[in-house]
């Protein structure tokens, strides 16, 4: 069907065709599961919120619970308080959660809905909590919504105070759950302990234990979120991500924060140690060292097969500049660099990743794309490989290339949520990603004579 896509390049404006993000909600309700004991909260049409759920569970093969205000005519014209304080009854009266975390929809903030009203004119049962973020769908995307809602619960929840206590804050912005314990067994490793939010880990990895819970253990608990005002520092990953939550920190709780980039890749983890270094006093242990001894042996065995090898990188902004940067370290030529993200900030990031790797060469770099334009640029200049989401696999079939999946969301396979990008062994097992899918190509291209099982 894609092979429809025409190569001839035409400006558009108004449309986007097989769209490279999603919704901001989708990224509230995915910030909010990060919370332990929380019911994430739709205000807005019950088949928003079944796309929003169903797209996560499709990610994480895990259901991703939440409610949702069940908007008919009636609130869709006369707006929707009555609704979100009944929900909000109901709710603890049914499913009993700690905290409901209310994110509005495009319908609901079309009619000016005002949730700080309607949530302050509801009964909240004694200990119990509401927050709430406004995610309008029609600006930014899932990765804004993630954003907001994290800022949410600081703003909302995290009390400032003199008294620190010798924990940091880690934002690990939109990471899988594997990756969150990676960052937790780094954290570990470097001696210092975290309050990390939001946690996902043991939410949407939970092992199979044959009863169902709708709550959990894993998640940051709300102790942990009021108490994050007592921290003694704050590192956030990833801009588009963590931007709004960290000036939060900041400026609500008057902690210094570091923004840095996803430590995906060699030289990101180096920052991203050595940042845990100066706050804990200690150095990077052997343990590390030589795990990024095996990382850079691995580069080094593999080169032949990575260098020079044109690639498209799309996906979600964090995600695709670490990847570009780790690209570049592997010396692979990223040709297409795309999210679906607006903003222009990820160009001129991107192209301060290009030149800190001294690269000169002419790259496509381009916020709020789509696939469809990805196609026509792959179908004007060919790439060895595609890096990103599912949602590449019908290029990869058109233009037969082959495809690493990486980022969100991977819906076509398995395994990819409990397993990191990030870190060393996150880097070595994208590495291991990269070379197997250039090696299984060179296999299959290969004229008989030539297969060996030496390579
Ligand atoms: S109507 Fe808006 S909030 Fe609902 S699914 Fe569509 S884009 Fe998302």
């Amino acid at each position: 069907m894609l092979d429809q896509t025409p190569s001839e390049y035409l400006e558009r404006k108004a449309l986007r065709i097989n769209p490279l993000k999603t919704c901001q909600p989708v990224g509230a309700l995915y910030a909010a599961l990060g919370v332990r004991k929380c019911m994430p909260h739709s205000h807005g049409s019950q088949g928003c919120v079944s796309y929003h759920r169903s797209f996560l569970t499709r990610h994480f093969k895990e259901p991703a619970i939440a409610t949702s205000s069940s908007f008919t005519e009636g609130a869709s014209v006369f707006g929707g308080g009555a609704n979100l304080k009944a929900s909000i009854k109901n709710i603890f009266d049914i499913y009993d959660p700690d905290i409901i975390a209310v994110h509005t929809t495009c319908l609901s903030e079309t009619i000016g809905d005002d949730l700080n009203a309607f949530i302050s004119e509801a009964t909240v049962p004694e200990g119990k909590l509401v927050v709430y973020a406004n995610t309008p769908s029609y600006v930014g995307s899932h990765i804004t919504g993630f954003g907001n809602m994290v800022a949410s619960f600081i703003k909302q929840l995290s009390i400032p105070t003199s008294a620190k206590c010798d924990k940091i804050g880690l934002l690990p912005g939109w990471v899988n759950p594997g990756d969150i314990r990676e960052l937790k067994r780094l954290l570990s490793l470097m001696g210092l302990e975290a309050i990390i939010l939001p946690d996902q880990s043991g939410v949407l990895d939970s092992p199979m234990t044959g009863t169902y819970q709708m709550y959990p253990e894993g998640g940051t608990t709300i102790e942990d979120i009021i108490a994050l005002g007592s921290v003694k520092a704050a590192i956030s990953l990833g801009y588009a991500c963590s931007t709004e939550a960290s000036l939060a920190i900041k400026g609500r709780l008057n902690i210094e924060t570091s923004l840095m980039p996803l430590p995906i890749g060699v030289r990101a983890t180096d920052n991203f140690l050595m940042s845990l270094s100066s706050l804990s006093g200690q150095k990077v242990p052997l343990d590390l060292e030589s795990e990024r001894g095996r990382l850079i042996d691995l580069m080094l065995d593999a080169n032949q097969y990575f260098h020079e090898k044109k690639v498209a990188i799309f996906g979600d902004p964090d995600t695709v500049e670490g990847l570009c940067a780790f690209c570049l370290e592997l010396g692979l030529k990223p040709l297409y660099v795309l999210t679906g993200t607006p903003g222009d900030s990820f160009v001129e990031r991107v192209k301060k990743i290009l030149r800190s790797y001294q690269e000169t060469y002419e790259v496509k770099i381009k916020a709020a794309g789509d696939l469809f334009e990805l196609h026509q640029w792959i179908k004007n200049q060919g790439v060895d490989l595609l890096l990103g989401s599912s949602y590449g696999k019908q290029i990869a079939k058109a233009q037969d290339t082959p495809m690493v999946r990486v980022g969100f969301p991977v819906l076509d396979r398995y395994g990819h949520a409990y397993n990191p990008i990030v870190g060393y062994r996150g880097a070595i097992r994208l590495a291991e990603m990269i070379a197997s899918t250039l090696m299984d190509r060179l296999d299959r291209d290969c004229a008989d004579e030539d297969l060996d099982v030496v390579m």
